[in-house]
């Protein structure tokens, strides 16, 4: 069992910070996260019965997509989820192997694959139900934030970021040390109003997101004054969803 740095004697905490007004769905980073984690050393990420009755896919991350107020009034919502690397992650005191581990060094909360015995304790202590067993291999597995990227020297310094960040076309994923307050990810988090996910679950989790922008159809029926920057209605209106969904998908 690993015992967790608190999270405020970390001297740095790698996230992702994403922007929910200018995610349109593509799933570029899906796919890209799916081919660089299939192909890398933290894959693969299998699939089964692909063309059977019930299919099964293994990501690190996926984008769920929501219809937001109500109808004439709505709005469509593309929202990526992968692990959100908790500062308090509960994923990591629960595992009986000390697979699960958090990173003093970066905060990065990985999984040795050679001291997983795939209990998926950890998958049941995961509120955002972020990790996905690997049937093949028979070990559990989750987002690494591509950390076999960020630090390839080999790799010239624009490309080491995550897969998935190199992949937005329309720069969604914003990737950094939210502990360091000269950071491209915490400036954005000071002035955009930058949010965590389900905070009342005392995870402290380390990606954000930076809530859209309240438009006037939405906020109070269709030219109802003008777009304002405050925390939407659609965040508040969509969290029994996003937690419901969350539990939803978490290992069985
Ligand atoms: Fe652990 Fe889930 Fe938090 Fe990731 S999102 S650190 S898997 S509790
Ligand atoms: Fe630890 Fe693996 Fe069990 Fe998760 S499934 S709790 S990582 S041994």
């Amino acid at each position: 069992m690993n015992a967790i740095q608190p999270a405020d004697t970390l001297a740095r905490q790698l996230a992702l910070v994403i922007d929910l007004n200018v995610c349109v769905g593509c799933h570029a980073c899906v796919t890209s996260c799916k081919e660089w984690n299939t192909s890398g050393a933290a894959g693969p990420l299998t699939d089964l019965n692909t063309r059977g009755a019930q299919p099964t896919g293994t990501f690190f991350n996926r984008v769920q997509t929501y219809e937001a107020g109500a109808f004439p009034v709505t709005e469509t919502i593309h929202f990526p989820k992968s692990c959100l690397h908790c500062e308090e992650p509960p994923c990591v005191p629960v595992c009986p192997t000390g697979a699960s581990y958090k990173r003093a060094e970066d905060g990065i909360v990985l999984v040795d694959y050679d001291k997983c015995i795939g209990c998926k304790y950890c998958a049941w202590a995961c509120p955002y139900g972020a990790r996905e067993f690997d049937e093949e291999r028979k070990v559990m597995t989750k987002c690494t934030l591509c950390v076999d990227r960020v630090y390839d020297e080999h790799l010239p310094p624009q490309d080491r970021k995550p897969a998935c960040v190199k992949a937005c076309p329309t720069g969604a994923r914003l990737f950094g040390d939210v502990k360091d307050p000269d950071s491209e990810v915490s400036q954005a988090i000071r002035e955009r109003g930058g949010y965590q996910l389900m905070p009342e679950w005392g995870t402290q989790p380390a990606n954000q997101y930076l809530p859209r922008v309240r438009t006037a159809a939405v906020a109070g029926g269709r030219g109802a004054g003008s777009a304002a920057t405050e925390r939407p209605a659609t965040v508040d209106a969509l969290k029994p969803t996003l937690a419901a969904l969350c539990a939803g998908t978490q290992e069985a």
